[in-house]
């Protein structure tokens, strides 16, 4: 798909999205290069820089500068990290590529793993977390629920434990490119895609530094997004609740139907009614609040803005002029 230039191309390609990550990046490299060096046959190291606003720039510029095999793609402005992978996996050159978080949380040391099993067949490897306690109390009990819903309400079936840490194909790599969603859940797209899989477990480390870049509330959205872009369920739900109400309130007239004919008329009713209008007013509004949350979805497709836009290249043209056009024309 990628009309790439004839001459050097990397084996392997590391994406590595990053926020605010100025005190992660070296840590990360000193122990991903020597892995990298003696795992594949030339590599580059793409770094996609979401908008940060310290100076994780100027690091990759020095970075670059002593090491080419070191690039940056920098946003302008923060787009979110789903799209930063997506961004990466666009302009990505080598054979394979590989996504991994900056923070160290994803040991380096598994990607020998990833390139191992690649080189065996697989065209998905993925990383699969034995726990998640680098996590707090609390979001680790919301995640879990989350991965319940989506379980019985999905449409994709997620692999336990895995996450964006892991290696694409090339063929893996052209098949995410073709889907330019906005609302980006990876995770199910990396199920989607299918193609020969496996899974290889580590241990989740504890951030090397500074915090966690998602906050609640992205949590939240993503989350939304994750269960909507994967299921119709909460679409069709208002169906079974309509003909389930529907038959409740016919049931109960033909009650009051019958009481009235033997009983005769009965003005009290006052609470009964008031409770009935406000359910099922709270319920009209819930089921447009789903509408909305779809439709909101769709406006945002529909409307074909580029997924991101690209404010600075370091490093990288000469074997990607063409990708780069390619993501910000094709979208
Ligand atoms: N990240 C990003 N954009 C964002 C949020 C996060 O590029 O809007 C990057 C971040 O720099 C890190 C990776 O995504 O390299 C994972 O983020 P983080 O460690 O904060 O997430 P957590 O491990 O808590 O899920
Ligand atoms: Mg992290």
């Amino acid at each position: 798909m990628l009309d790439r230039r004839e001459g050097w191309q990397p084996e392997l390609s590391v994406v590595v999205p990053v926020l605010n990550e100025s005190e992660n990046i070296r840590p990360l490299l000193q122990r991903l290069l020597p892995v990298l060096e003696h795992a594949a046959r030339g590599f580059e190291v793409i770094f996609v820089d979401d908008g940060s606003n310290d100076d994780t720039l100027d690091v990759l510029r020095e970075l670059h500068s002593r090491d080419r095999r070191i690039t940056a793609i920098s946003f302008s402005r923060n787009f979110g990290k789903e799209i930063a992978i997506a961004a990466g996996l666009d302009h990505a050159a080598g054979r394979a590529a590989i996504v991994m978080d900056a923070d160290l949380q994803h040991p380096p040391e598994t990607v020998a793993e990833f390139v191992a099993k690649w080189r065996e067949g697989y065209k998905n490897v993925f990383a699969q977390r034995r726990d998640r306690y680098a996590d707090s109390r609390l979001r680790r009990a919301l995640t879990q629920r989350f991965y319940h819903l989506f379980d019985v309400f999905g449409e994709t079936n997620l692999p336990p434990g895995a996450g964006d840490f892991r290696l694409l194909d090339r063929q893996a790599i052209e098949a995410l490119a073709r889907m330019r969603e906005r609302a980006r859940f990876s995770k199910g797209l990396y199920a989607w895609i299918g193609f020969k899989s496996i899974g290889v477990p580590y241990d989740v480390a504890e951030r090397a530094a500074g915090t966690s870049k998602f906050s609640y509330r992205k949590l939240t959205r993503f989350a939304l997004d994750g269960l909507m872009s994967f299921s119709t369920i909460p679409l069709r739900v208002w169906t079974y609740i309509g003909f389930a109400i529907s038959f409740l309130s016919l049931s109960l007239t033909l009650y009051f139907l019958l009481r009235t004919l033997f009983y005769g008329v009965d003005v009290p009713g006052f609470a009964s009614l008031i409770v009935s209008v406000t359910f099922l007013s709270g319920i009209q509004l819930l089921s447009l609040g789903v509408l909305g949350e779809y439709i909101g979805r769709i406006f945002a497709e529909v409307k074909r803005r580029p997924l991101y836009l690209v404010a600075e290249r370091i490093g990288g043209e000469q074997h990607e002029v063409s990708s780069a056009e390619h993501s910000e024309t094709q979208v």
